[in-house]
């Protein structure tokens, strides 16, 4: 069995002890790399001013060798924020109207993808298994073709993949369908972004079909195939229920007295529903003055990507719609929706999950969503409660169990809300069993393994000829 090279956008160096633990896709990968061996090779997080980066950082951990790539500030900008978030985000979210389109960051995503492919192919031995991750290094493998690196090499898209038109409306796609052409497989995270993504290859008439998920496009075989990503079920769930122990989450629950918790964890982006889900709740709170005082709606939102404008703007937004619901609705004792713009440790976040008698996860758009998967990982199972889920999400492929919710119907959520809070034990406990046991199965080691084998497998099968 050879190494495994494991390259992403960010390297998630394991902290030293006492740190906060890390999530389960860095526990997963790390685990994998640990028990063959091998390179995690990315971007440091930092930028230098010159023309040119320096060299790459070395840092060894057991097997693991971490490899550490600064940027110059123009390749940040042009790579990072413009190309990746500024086109490839709302793309694959399905927000044609919050593309920015601009050759020069086009050719500063190209410029960066091949600066990793020159800084990674000395380090590659010829019998190493490869796996690429998301939406920053589309075109890698076929820059390390150009290098005449012939290794296995899967890819891993974290992000939804949109119909056709979608993606037609992005200038210069056939080259990022190029550099999907030279990987071996290509993971998505739902059978809906594979339909998708087939879908684009026939209707622009540029792949042959090969049956079994396989493709030919201009000679290069490769394989698409759905491995939606799980969580750390079990050790997740162990944490949750130590967790309702800890200070922070006795004094958030002593905090909101005898109300329901209803919880929505997520970062700041537009994808992710927030003010609509505002809305849904008020609507609620309109609609059901009988759950007046009785229920408290925590929103935990730290903020991301501020350097981009919209980020910048729906951040106002949010604050301002949530300011305005607590004016509205607000009385002298009660605050109905608390927004905290800050993140939280994993285990704490664990124990609110747990003590939370509704998740609410109404992405606008999520290639799978993990908060749903944790916030079900962390319920008690004598007292689950109830997941309010967004159908646009991948996990609603996946979470049978779950209220589905249009996030766009903000009345048909406010109903969804009231289901849930007044839904019998049986039938909360019920669904949370039928999640509980599909998420302890396909758990992050799961899709891990199943990923790699399916990889290795297809690659056996493309070395016999046809
Ligand atoms: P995305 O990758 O788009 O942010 P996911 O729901 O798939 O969405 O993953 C988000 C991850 O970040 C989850 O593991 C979640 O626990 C974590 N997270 C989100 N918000 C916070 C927060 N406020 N504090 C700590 N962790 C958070």
């Amino acid at each position: 069995m050879g190494r495994l090279v494991v390259i992403s956008n960010r390297v998630p160096v394991p902290a030293r002890s006492g740190d906060a633990p890390a999530g389960g896709l860095a526990v997963a990968l790390n685990a994998a790399l640990q028990e063959r061996g091998g390179i995690w090779f990315g971007w440091s997080g930092k930028s230098s001013p010159g023309a040119e980066p320096p060299p790459p950082r070395f840092q060894q951990q057991g097997n693991i060798s971490y490899v550490l790539t600064d940027l110059t500030e123009t390749d940040v900008e042009e790579y990072y924020h413009g190309f990746a978030n500024r086109v490839l985000w709302p793309i694959c979210h399905y927000r044609l109207d919050l593309a920015e389109y601009g050759r020069k960051e086009m050719a500063g995503y190209f410029r960066v993808n091949r600066l990793f492919a020159h800084r990674l192919a000395p380090l590659i031995q010829p019998d190493d298994i490869l796996w690429v991750h998301d939406y920053h290094l589309i075109p890698l493998a076929f820059e390390l073709r150009q290098m005449g690196i012939k290794n296995t090499i899967g890819f891993f898209l974290h992000i939804p993949w949109p119909p056709s038109d979608v993606i037609a409306a992005m200038p210069m796609h056939e080259e990022i369908i190029r550099g999907l052409s030279h990987y071996d497989l290509i993971g998505f995270q739902t059978d809906y972004d594979l339909d998708n993504f087939a879908g684009y290859l026939a209707r622009e008439g540029i792949a042959r079909k090969l049956g079994a998920g396989r493709f030919e496009y201009h000679g290069q075989h490769f394989k698409a195939a759905v491995h939606g990503i799980g969580i750390e079920t079990k050790s997740f769930a162990q944490m949750a229920q130590v967790a309702i122990s800890n200070s922070a989450v006795r004094k958030a629950r002593q905090s909101v007295e005898s109300r329901d918790l209803i919880i929505g964890v997520d970062r700041l982006d537009y994808s992710k529903g927030l003010t609509q889900r505002i809305d849904a709740f008020e609507r609620f709170l309109r609609a059901y003055p009988g759950y007046h005082n009785k229920v408290t709606y925590l929103q935990i939102t730290p903020k991301s990507r501020s350097e981009v404008p919209e980020y910048e703007t729906m951040q106002k937004m949010v604050a301002e719609e949530a300011g305005r619901v607590n004016g509205a609705m607000g009385t002298l004792d009660w605050v109905p929706i608390r927004y905290v713009n800050r993140s939280v440790g994993r285990h704490i976040l664990a124990g609110l999950y747990r003590i939370a008698r509704v998740g609410l996860v109404t992405p606008l758009r999520d290639g799978m969503n993990l908060v749903a998967k944790e916030f079900i990982a962390a319920q008690d199972p004598d007292n689950p409660g109830v997941l309010v889920l967004s159908r646009f999400a991948g996990a609603a492929r996946e979470l049978d169990g779950a209220v589905l919710v249009n996030p766009y119907d903000t009345e048909g959520t406010a109903n969804a809300i009231a289901r849930a809070l007044s839904m019998s034990l049986q039938e909360r406990r019920e669904r949370w069993q039928n999640m509980m046991n599909f998420l302890l199965h396909h758990d992050v080691s799961h899709w891990c393994d199943a990923f790699l084998n399916d990889l290795t497998q297809h690659k056996q099968i493309q070395a016999v000829p046809i």
